[in-house]
């Protein structure tokens, strides 16, 4: 059985880049028809709120990535705590006081001579009397676990063969000074009692993989697979954190971007697939394939996300727009949004077209075209009109006035919806309540 899980910390926003995350985790549990767990990572109480909890939650069921199962690790500690009692008992586990300063001092030493900085395990050193005065000094010291140092390996699914020196990776710090407990140890617990099968992340965490498969391993089991995507980069290829927040799926749904738009371009963004608009969660599903996925950061252009938004609201019926289209009358919206929904590229600007149609304002006409379009309209009968209106008023006019082809249609575009561009004139006159006037 498939198991997977999204685990964000509710420390902010859920932004593009771990929706990518929550996406292919989905994906995955989804095609092989197995469990998607939505996991808060909320050890961090200073950090941790309430409210992102909540709008992490909002988020997803607006993408319509439905979970199976919800779980907090704030209320999954004493497990937590019994792992480390057993990593202590294996003596994987020990306590060190370095401070902050003290380890950056130890840091630049190392640097300074060329080497990599990793802890020095100076604690392991210690003796029964100077653990004993550091407690009475220090209080608590940080908690620490002791990888073997060998190398660590797996087959990543995006990443492929993976092989990393734990020699080179400092001893982690599972539990710190103030006893707050540390993801790294509590999503080790939870990936185990859960049946996690696979783990889809951010490239950033290999570091954290090496390190929780070799805990894993000590609590005597089997790590799930994982798989490490590429992270975000903005069209320039530079790191996209520092804009993240702008990229918050509250921010891109505010501005009205479609989700479907955000799912299609997600699922595919870093994989061989070309990006193309899903029309359901299950197509979306059904051409999913984590081995598509490459190493190589991945360009995000929010850019990209109109198209797919314009595409999404061009598919739309009638029925999924009526909220917008409260000032069109009933019996006309069917034929009031068919004519105009190609032209309109945001769900809420749905009854745009219909305020300038019904409007009875005149409307912007040259000077030069003032004339033309008076006559014109001295040739329009009143409503109501029909989808053959402007062909035989069109053809009236060019009789009368010998204009064709643009300067004939222009202006009465112009004059009749205020716009050069738009749905066809044929489809718009049989929507007019009103003879349009100068
Ligand atoms: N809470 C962790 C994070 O947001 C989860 C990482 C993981 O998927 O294991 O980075």
């Amino acid at each position: 059985m498939t198991v997977t899980r999204f685990a964000p910390s509710p420390t902010g926003l859920i932004h593009v880049g771990n929706l990518r995350t929550a996406l292919l985790n989905w994906l995955i549990a989804r095609k092989a028809g197995g469990t998607f767990i939505l996991r808060i990572d909320d050890t961090d109480t200073e950090r941790s709120r309430q409210e992102y909890v909540d709008a992490i939650r909002e988020d997803l069921e607006w993408l319509g990535l439905n979970w199976d199962r919800v779980e907090h690790q704030s209320a999954r500690l004493d497990l937590y705590n019994e792992s480390a009692d057993r990593l202590r008992e294996l003596g994987r586990f020990y306590e060190a006081w370095e401070t902050p300063t003290e380890l950056q001092l130890k840091r630049k030493k190392q640097r300074n001579m060329g080497r990599p900085p990793v802890y020095d395990r100076a604690a392991l050193d210690l003796s029964d009397a100077d653990r004993n005065r550091l407690r009475a000094e220090r209080g608590a010291g940080a908690w620490r676990f002791k990888l073997n140092r060998a190398r660590i390996e797996w087959e990543d699914l995006i990443l492929g063969r993976m092989s990393i020196d734990a020699a080179s990776v400092s001893d982690p710090v599972l539990i710190r000074q103030d006893g707050r407990m540390l993801y790294t140890l509590a999503s080790v617990v939870d990936d185990l009692d859960m049946g996690v099968t696979h783990v889809v992340r951010g490239s950033d965490h290999v570091t954290n993989t090496a390190a929780q498969i070799q805990a894993m391993e000590a609590l005597g089991s089997r790590p799930p697979e994982f798989a490490h995507h590429s992270l975000l980069t903005d069209a320039k290829g530079e790191p996209l954190a520092k804009r993240l927040n702008t990229l918050s799926l509250r921010e891109l749904r505010a501005n009205g971007i479609e989700p479907m738009a955000i799912l299609s371009l997600m699922a595919r963004l870093g994989s061989s697939d070309p990006v193309r608009l899903c029309a359901s969660h299950d197509e979306m599903i059904e051409g999913f394939d984590i081995a598509r996925f490459g190493a190589a950061p991945t360009k995000f252009d929010p850019e990209d996300l109109e198209p797919l938004t314009a595409r999404v609201v061009h598919g739309l019926a009638a029925e999924d727009v009526a909220d917008h289209l409260s000032a069109v009358p009933g019996a006309l919206r069917e034929q009031y949004w068919h004519a105009v929904r190609a032209n309109v590229s945001r769900r809420s600007e749905a009854g745009g077209w219909w305020q300038s149609l019904a409007g009875s304002d005149p409307k912007d006409v040259a000077e030069e075209d003032r004339e033309f379009v008076s006559d014109a309209f001295d040739l329009l009968p009143a409503p109501p009109y029909d989808a053959n209106t402007w062909s035989a008023w069109t053809c009236a006019v060019s009789d009368k006035t010998g204009r064709k082809g643009r300067k004939l249609f222009m202006p009465l575009r112009l004059a009749i919806t205020g716009q050069s561009r738009g749905p066809e004139m044929a489809d718009v006159m049989p929507l007019l309540q009103k003879k349009p006037g100068l």
